[in-house]
């Protein structure tokens, strides 16, 4: 929405509001508008080098992956689905899948399920 507003009219800062006379810092207004917005927050980067999107916010692919292997980004942060609490959820199951997919996509844990299966089998036949 600030993009949409003259810079002129654009106030940063602390500001006062006096339900009373409708005014802010003084100024008298017809009506006004308390809305939110939300930036990705440097703390919550945890010192990380993540690449970022021109928008501020973490880059991230389908997954929720990061430019860092290994590094998953979900919710606000991403700024991947419209903000809001479900959406934020659904990327963390997003992210547990595409981590469980990576972890049995290694030689050693398909090597592991095949040594299951086969003694499973073996067992099979025993009885
Ligand atoms: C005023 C307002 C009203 C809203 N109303 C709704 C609503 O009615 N329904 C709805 O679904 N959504 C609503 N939302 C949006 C919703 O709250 C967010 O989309 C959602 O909480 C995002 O979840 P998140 O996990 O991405 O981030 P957050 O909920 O912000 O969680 C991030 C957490 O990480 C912690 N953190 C940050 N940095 C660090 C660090 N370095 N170390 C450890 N912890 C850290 C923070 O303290 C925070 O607890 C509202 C948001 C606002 C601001």
């Amino acid at each position: 929405m600030i993009s949409t507003v003259a810079p002129e009219k654009v106030v940063l800062g602390s500001y006062t509001v006096d339900e009373k006379s409708n005014s802010v810092n003084g100024e008298v207004f017809d009506q006004i508008l308390v809305l939110y917005g939300y930036e990705a927050s440097s703390e919550s980067l945890l010192g990380l080098d993540l690449a970022m999107r021109p928008d501020g916010f973490v880059m991230t692919d389908t997954d929720c992956l990061t430019s860092k292997n290994n590094v998953y980004a979900i919710g606000e942060l991403a700024r991947r689905g419209h903000p809001c609490c479900v959406t934020s959820m659904a990327d963390g199951v997003a992210v547990a899948k595409a981590i469980q997919r990576r972890i049995e996509s290694t030689a050693i844990s398909r090597f592991a399920g095949l040594t299951k299966r086969a003694i499973g089998l073996g067992l099979a036949v025993l009885k």
